[in-house]
């Protein structure tokens, strides 16, 4: 498998630190309002990096926080008179509204910045005392950003050039700043601000200092796999790796992974202009599972526009694979019980192997989900062209598992089927006995092509009926 890591600006193989094992870290969401859509292609994207990573065997322990103490949080408690808790745990609970419509499963660990308080106070001193920060006169800790020899090796800037170049750098507690390039780490609260108490000052956490943070308590000092937009390659990655290979003596991330934007008509989403999306407001004219679709086709290093044409044709998209495995669930429900399959049906499940053997090439090619899409469209091509109504149950069973399971890699639900309990299937093979002792044969037929609808497949034995999950 090949990764386009960019440290190294080239694709990798991939090799993690464990064997078997993937420790990856997302830097999520600031929770000051609902997520946009451009918040929502690094969820997915690396949702869908994470389900292929499984798929291939690795257990993925993967974190991905939510920056819940920040100047927007803030800003936006004071303007509704309450607490900043109350505004980031809305919108935390919004989110995770959100990453399940879209099909997003929760992290292994989704920390919180303000839960990890005495972690960060704890990596702040350790970098105070090796003298890679110093705490200024009103308190606040600034890391010292020359002392890190490798400053700038992830974003390709060099020291001198940011200097002379970004003389903005000077606004910011220049006045106390050893170096305008030095970075906050920690800063005194401001009055209504929320705080915790430190050897420095009452105060609060710079933004970069929790992700190093985190990473180090939930996967250890070297990781496998950081990932984030584009945006945060400078300063927030470069930052990162600063604090914590200064921290830990040790290389901080083996790959780094970034998504590039998604954009509005081409342009920059932003709020001024009026082309700006909430995940919320796409949902009320698409199922979320379209956006998903979207988002996936096109590969995650590529800019990505949105727009309604586009929208369409994704939709379009998910429905010729929802069709596809709609007609195999139809198709099954004419099909003799316990009929075997052919030797040609065997032969052609065989050829049909070569579509996911094209899936995983294209996903080993650093997660090209554009082309994996693709090779599942062929794939239903495939399928469309070589069942009808004499298939056997098996035959279109295997199609159908191969589908859905190159479509749940792309965490896309393309099985409409229901889901049911084993009480209920019981209770309704009990109907149809009743309907059979009856004689009414119509209303069994009925009950047992309800049950097939729902890939339950009955068998009607000497000992009584059986069931089995089809699919
Ligand atoms: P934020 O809440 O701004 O920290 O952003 C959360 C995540 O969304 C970060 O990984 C950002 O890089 C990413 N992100 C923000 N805007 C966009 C966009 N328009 N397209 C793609 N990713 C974005
Ligand atoms: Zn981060």
């Amino acid at each position: 498998m090949k990764i386009y890591n960019t440290l190294t600006r080239k694709k990798e193989d991939f090799v993690p630190l464990n064997p078997g094992q993937v420790k990856m870290y997302v830097c999520g969401p600031t929770v000051y309002n609902f997520i946009h859509i451009g918040n929502a292609r690094p969820l997915i994207v690396f949702d869908t990096v994470r389900r292929y990573l499984e798929s291939r065997g690795y257990e993925v322990i993967y974190v991905c926080n939510f920056t819940d103490v920040d100047d927007k949080i803030i800003k936006k408690a004071v303007e509704e008179k309450v607490d900043a808790t109350v505004i980031s745990e809305r919108y935390i609970d919004e989110c995770k509204k959100d990453m399940a419509a879209m099909n997003v499963r929760p992290a292994t660990i989704h920390p919180k910045a303000t839960e990890e308080i005495p972690e960060m106070l704890e990596m702040i001193k350790s970098l105070i005392d090796k003298n890679h920060a110093y705490v200024a006169a009103d308190g606040t800790v600034y890391f010292r950003t020359r002392s890190f020899k490798e400053y700038g090796k992830l974003s390709r800037k060099n020291l001198d050039d940011l200097r002379a170049g970004n003389r903005s750098l000077q606004v910011t507690g220049a006045e106390q700043k050893d170096d305008p390039l030095d970075f906050v780490l920690w800063k005194p609260k401001k009055d209504g601000e929320p705080y915790w108490e430190s050897a420095w000052c009452n105060g609060r956490p710079g933004w970069h200092i929790e992700c190093s943070v985190m990473s180090k308590k939930y996967l250890g000092d070297e990781i496998d796999i950081h990932t984030g937009g584009i945006d945060l390659i400078f300063p927030h990655h470069e930052n990162e790796i600063a604090q914590s290979e200064a921290a830990n003596g040790k290389p901080f991330a083996r790959y780094w992974l970034h998504n590039a934007f998604l954009n509005i008509e081409s342009k920059k989403m932003s709020k001024s202009e009026g082309n700006f999306f909430t995940v919320r407001e796409i949902s009320e004219k698409y199922d979320l599972q379209i956006l998903r679709f979207f988002i996936l086709s096109a590969h995650y290093r590529s800019p990505l526009n949105f727009s309604a044409e586009l929208m369409e044709a994704a939709r379009n998209g998910l429905e010729r694979i929802i069709n596809c495995v709609a007609n195999l669930n139809h198709l099954t429900k004419g099909c003799q019980v316990g009929g075997t399959i052919t030797e040609n049906e065997k032969m052609q499940i065989e050829q049909a192997k070569v579509f996911t053997t094209k899936f995983e090439e294209a996903m080993d090619d650093d997660f090209n989900t554009a082309d994996a899409i693709s090779f599942i469209f062929e794939l239903v091509k495939f399928a469309n062209s070589i069942v009808n109504e004499d298939s056997t149950f098996e035959f279109l069973a295997a199609l159908k598992k191969q589908i859905v399971l190159l479509s749940d890699i792309c965490g896309l639900i393309v099985d409409k089927k229901e889901d049911i309990l084993d009480e209920e299937i019981e209770a309704l093979i009990a109907q149809r006995q009743s309907a059979r002792k009856e004689k009414n044969f119509d209303r069994a037929d009925e009950i047992r092509d309800e049950l097939l609808n729902k890939g339950i497949i009955l068998e009607d034995t000497r000992e009584g009926v059986k069931y089995k999950r089809g699919f």
